[in-house]
């Protein structure tokens, strides 16, 4: 298993570089690339949040927290006044921080069940549909919240996978294929919850194909080669 800060530094990282990307191509602005990247590093320390390793989670959630706070702050930055805004990051904060947090710490006694592919998908399709249908946000950026927590999570599963694979001899150790979970017999009853739940999300999500259109959509991508390096060839030329 891969500890706190390889977990933090790697999600921040991979949502990091994936952030940039989507806003190097123009398809999220500058609040919903902070977002992306808070969301991101939130999701790479979800799987973990039990009270056992209780000290550093706190303070990663705490951060977290600030960001999230920070995040709303400057998405509606210029639509509200300053006192609502100092609600807004207050209430952002109470709200990562005394609700997100307890509901999770509350859920510890199935470890195995938060350490799962279909737990996190169900986080991610759930913040989509948050952002979709309650906070009104554009299809786009509401998956692509979605979309970073759920890939800071898989980042997450992935180092523990790699971390159980013993390097110095290549052989599997004997938590190898645990960590990257998509069902557990002794857990039965939970997974098919789980299952069920994301059934009737995958149902109740916002429509995908306009989003992948979207992200397929080459202007995008043609605007990006053109910013994805120095403009050396203009020095060249001239
Ligand atoms: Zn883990």
């Amino acid at each position: 298993m891969a500890n706190f800060n390889t977990h933090l530094n790697g999600a921040f990282a991979v949502s990091g570089v994936l952030g940039l990307t989507v806003y190097k191509a123009g398809l999220i602005n500058d609040s919903g690339f902070l977002m992306c990247v808070a969301l991101g590093t939130i999701g790479g320390l979800l799987p973990d949040l039990d009270s056992d390793n209780s000290t550093p989670i706190k303070l990663g959630f705490n951060i977290a927290s600030f960001i999230f706070a920070f995040g709303l702050v400057m998405h509606w930055r210029s639509e509200l006044s300053l006192v609502a805004l100092i609600a807004l990051w207050l209430a952002g904060y109470g709200f990562m921080r005394y609700v997100v947090f307890r509901l999770f710490t509350s859920m510890t006694v199935h470890r195995g069940v938060i350490h799962s592919v279909p737990y996190m998908a169900i986080l991610g399709l759930g913040l989509t549909c948050l952002n979709y249908y309650g906070l009104h946000n554009p299809l786009s950026i509401s998956w692509f919240y979605g979309l970073f927590l759920f890939g800071g999570a898989m980042v997450h599963l992935s180092l523990d996978e790699m971390y159980s694979v013993n390097l110095s001899g290549m052989t599997l150790k004997r938590s190898s294929g645990t960590a990257m979970k998509f069902y557990q017999h002794k857990d039965k009853q939970w997974y098919l919850l789980l299952y069920v739940l994301l059934a009737l999300l995958v149902y109740a999500a916002p429509p995908f194909a306009p989003f992948w259109e979207q992200l397929r959509d080459p202007t995008h991508w043609a605007q990006l080669k053109v910013g994805v390096l120095p403009d050396l060839i203009d020095n060249l030329n001239r």
